[in-house]
């Protein structure tokens, strides 16, 4: 399936050499809209953890350590300018790997090289600042690179969770260690290549496939790592945190969500409707800022309910490379990990699902998008992150409780209000715990200029816009006595 980046099946990208993983090992990648097998990858273990942490020192003490801002800017502009040139290619190994429907996967290619393009023309443009200080002395800040970066990713977003996290790192000069999700490797390898060929020196970048178990394990508690980004499930996070601690290495970590959207009486209802919906099935449910909850407000609860209920019953799954709105889960274990919520909420009322396309083949990790009306805000669908296209209704009062509700989780990542108040707009935006807000839309189009990330379990530390690479950089303070 890598033939056209040149890149040998079951090899790892370490020191810019394609290698086999010391022990041998490999893996099986499988498509998840079918079941068949797609290819092989590396099963790469502590061993090659270790090569690539060297390799990647080695590129800060050589020709990567030495380039200037603006070098290293040109460099990641040229790789988003490659990216652009291959989206339909990363967009056909996204769609079999991951099972995302081929626009999704489309987007997907296009946002990566905007990730490239923005964290490019932002290389240079990170400065320190001058102090004033006591008579004789000129202080300075200088923002310099961590070293070496371990980037742990998860599988419902490759290729955008390796740009925000790998590009912003590579803008600031540090030398990475990429590590994807063993169920979604494709365009991580594929954009390791793509790197290459714009002029990445060897090492800046390198990537090793394997379980999360034992390379993503190695990377995490690795002596010779200078800082961590991970990107996955609240559990595991826990565990990378817990690892780096022992080496007192910082970690971002950007975790799960139960985001909810709070429409209020005089919401602009026809404007709203598409977002209400696409931001719980985008990606068949699996985005870490996916809204899982509608919280409606009692005057338009009934017409919201019947306006989405509509939506739902047009919605249909399938293959991705049948481009349909929604796509398979990506494995087994998470199609029994929906389906398992879905039997949970059987004591609460479906408002509508969507439809399962008669030719799907039966090895498909196919699930209904379920909508699910009346749900108490403290009944687990509320409450705990589904990651698959299930959504539920919460009716409120006012606007206390709207905010109480919204607040009532244990994660804190996205959330959207739905009003025409200006003041409420206001009070909203500062009353909602999360990272980030959104007034009269969701997402904001994606928008890699926004700093991103949660509180509470849902992580802590941002990434995207120019927040990331203070993240991704040290400040160091010079004070120099001249008398
Ligand atoms: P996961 O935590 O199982 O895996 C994520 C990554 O961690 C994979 O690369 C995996 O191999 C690795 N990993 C697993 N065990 C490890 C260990 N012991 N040590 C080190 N690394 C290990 O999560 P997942 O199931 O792949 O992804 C789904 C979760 O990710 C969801 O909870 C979702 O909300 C979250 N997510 C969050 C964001 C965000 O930006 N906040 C984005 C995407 C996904």
């Amino acid at each position: 399936m890598l033939a056209e980046f040149d890149i040998p099946e079951g090899a790892n990208l370490i020191g810019g050499q394609w290698v086999a993983p010391a022990s041998g090992a490999r893996l099986d990648l499988t498509d998840p809209s079918d079941g068949s097998h797609l290819t092989q990858i590396a099963r790469g273990q502590a061993d090659d953890i270790d090569m690539a942490v060297a390799a990647a020192h080695a590129a800060l003490d050589g020709t990567w350590g030495r380039m200037t801002a603006l070098e290293r800017g040109r460099i990641l502009t040229k790789m988003g300018q490659l990216v652009l040139t291959r989206v339909e290619s990363l967009a056909v190994l996204e769609a079999r790997d991951v099972g995302k429907p081929l626009t999704q996967a489309r987007a997907d290619a296009v946002a990566l090289a905007r990730y490239l393009e923005f964290y490019g023309g932002a290389a240079d443009k990170i400065t320190g600042q001058t102090i004033p200080y006591l008579d004789g002395y000129t202080v300075y800040t200088l923002r310099e690179p961590h070293g070496v970066t371990g980037h742990i990713v998860p599988w419902n977003y490759p290729m955008q969770i390796i740009g925000r996290s790998v590009g912003g790192a590579l803008a600031m000069g540090n030398a990475c260690v990429l590590k994807p999700a063993e169920e979604a490797c494709l365009t991580a390898l594929a954009f390791a290549a793509i790197a290459a060929e714009a002029g990445l020196p060897d090492g800046a970048l390198n990537v090793v496939t394997g379980l999360g178990g034992e390379a993503g394990a190695a990377l995490s508690a690795h002596r010779d790592v200078q800082h961590l980004s991970f990107t996955g499930s609240v559990g595991t996070g826990g565990l990378v945190q817990a690892a780096a601690a022992q080496n007192v290495v910082p970690v971002t970590l950007e975790l799960g969500g139960k985001s909810p959207q709070v429409v209020f009486d005089d919401a602009e209802l026809d404007r709203a409707l598409p977002f209400l919906v696409n931001a719980g099935i985008q990606n068949a449910g699996q985005t870490c800022s996916a809204s899982s909850r509608i919280l409606v407000q009692r005057g338009v609860y009934d017409r919201v309910r019947d306006m989405m209920a509509a939506e739902y019953a047009k919605l249909t799954v399938g293959p991705a490379m049948d481009d349909l709105r929604v796509g398979p889960l990506i494995s087994a274990r998470q199609k029994e990990i929906v389906e398992g919520f879905l039997a949970k909420g059987q004591d609460l009322e479906i408002a509508a699902q969507g439809e399962i396309v008669g030719h799907a083949p039966p090895e498909g990790q196919f699930v209904r998008p379920t909508l699910f009306a009346d749900v108490p805000p403290d009944h687990p669908l509320a409450q705990q992150e589904i990651f698959g296209p299930v959504q539920v209704l919460i009716p409120f009062d006012d606007e206390a409780e709207a905010i109480r509700i919204a607040n009532g989780t244990d994660f804190g990542l996205v959330a959207s209000v739905w009003t025409s108040d200006g003041g409420r707009q206001m009070r909203m935006a500062k009353a909602l715990k999360t990272g980030q807000v959104f007034v009269n839309n969701y997402g904001a189009g994606g928008g890699v200029e926004l700093p991103f990330g949660g509180i509470g379990k849902s992580g802590h530390g941002r990434e995207k816009g120019f927040e990331a690479l203070y993240g991704f950089s040290v400040l160091k303070t010079v004070a120099t006595w001249h008398g």
